[in-house]
């Protein structure tokens, strides 16, 4: 007989996440990553998550993306902003002065309920178990009605997720990308944590902001929530954790991962040990 696996001490690692309190499942945890590389290709999600074949990656590809964003992260803690740009690098000092000149960005127009805020999410089933869902939004804000007369898409705002996307372009198809879907689910799960609990699906969206440098305009792209959008999303995050589950549990080994018949992504570091990718 094997010997029954105990279920992690959630609750004293994670005292201030009230979600993780009650659980008595052991723990898998998925992440923005795992939706969007499944979704992409099956056999680039065994490399990653589950024979965990890490790849380095150039990082310094996201510094100016991690200055801006711990500028923001400064300016929502009510630090001085300004004692720090001047040891920021001339590039990232102006993409800051941009930023700030736009009301989403900015906490006089746009109140700050979160900022760098962490989600976890429990979905449980028979097959599955609980599973987590887990994540960071960059900023929740509260949309005031002077912004929403301007927005048409805004109409019936009330809270939006900020999501800076400097050094880098706003997704191509971003209604439709997992991003957008699975935190907009997450925050409208999780939403009484920001006592917002009477707040339905259509008081809540999303908000891409653009700059890939300082010399280009800012790309802002709203997107609104909906009820259906909810169920729908709700449906699909489930679907890929039956789909997923018994490959991080254990139960079923990577080679069953189903192959593309193309390969889905030049780039993919995998390509020299994927049969697919050759
Ligand atoms: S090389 Fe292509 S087919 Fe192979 S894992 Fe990477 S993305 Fe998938």
């Amino acid at each position: 007989m094997s010997t029954p696996i105990s279920p992690p001490l959630i609750a004293t690692q994670h005292p201030n996440i009230p979600e993780l309190a009650n659980t008595t499942h052991s723990l898998t945890v998925l992440t923005l990553e795992h939706f969007k590389t499944y979704t992409k290709c099956p056999l680039q999600f065994g490399y990653k998550f589950i024979t965990h074949r890490a790849w380095p990656s150039d990082q310094t590809r996201y510094t100016l993306g991690r200055t801006i964003h711990k500028l923001f992260e400064f300016q929502a803690r009510g630090l001085s902003v300004d004692a720090c740009l001047p040891g920021c690098t001339t590039e990232a000092q102006s993409m800051w002065a941009k930023l700030q000149a736009i009301p989403y960005a900015n906490p006089t127009t746009c109140e700050i309920l979160a900022n760098e805020w962490a989600f976890w999410v429990p979905v449980t089933s028979a097959e599955s178990g609980t599973v987590w869902i887990t994540g960071r939004l960059d900023r929740v804000i509260s949309v005031p009605p002077e912004l929403r007369a301007t927005v048409p898409t805004l109409a019936h705002t009330q809270v939006a997720i900020v999501d800076w996307k400097t050094g880098m372009g706003v997704p191509k198809s971003p209604a439709s990308a997992w991003q957008t879907r699975l935190y907009l689910w997450a925050l409208v799960e999780a939403r009484a944590r920001l006592g917002l609990a009477a707040l339905p699906p259509e008081a809540f969206a999303f908000v891409y902001v653009g700059l890939r440098n300082a010399s280009e305009p800012i790309e802002i792209v709203p997107i609104p929530y909906t009820p259906q959008a909810h169920a729908a999303t709700a449906l699909d995050v489930q679907n890929l954790i039956a789909t997923v589950s018994p490959y991080l549990q254990g139960q079923s080994k990577p080679a069953a991962l189903p192959a593309p018949t193309r390969c889905p992504d030049r780039y993919c570091a995998y390509k020299a040990i994927c049969p697919v990718g050759h």
